[in-house]
């Protein structure tokens, strides 16, 4: 799985929610050697976490 672009919505736990509900990716920064993404309850807009998208090794899912 090295490429996985995420077009399908991700679900992820939203505590504030109560339940898993699709995120929405938002682009946090641009670093060197890659991009800082925030993932964002589609239902309430809280913040669920962010990933890390590293250029030339794939993504590291990041808590
Ligand atoms: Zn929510």
């Amino acid at each position: 799985m090295d490429q996985f672009k995420n077009l399908n919505a991700t679900h992820l736990y939203c505590e504030r929610c109560g339940m898993a509900t699709p995120v929405r990716e938002r682009l946090l920064l641009i670093l060197p050697d890659g991009e800082l993404y925030e993932y964002i309850c589609s239902r309430c807009g809280a913040s669920l976490g962010k990933r890390k998208t590293t250029i030339g090794r794939g993504e590291q899912p990041g808590y």
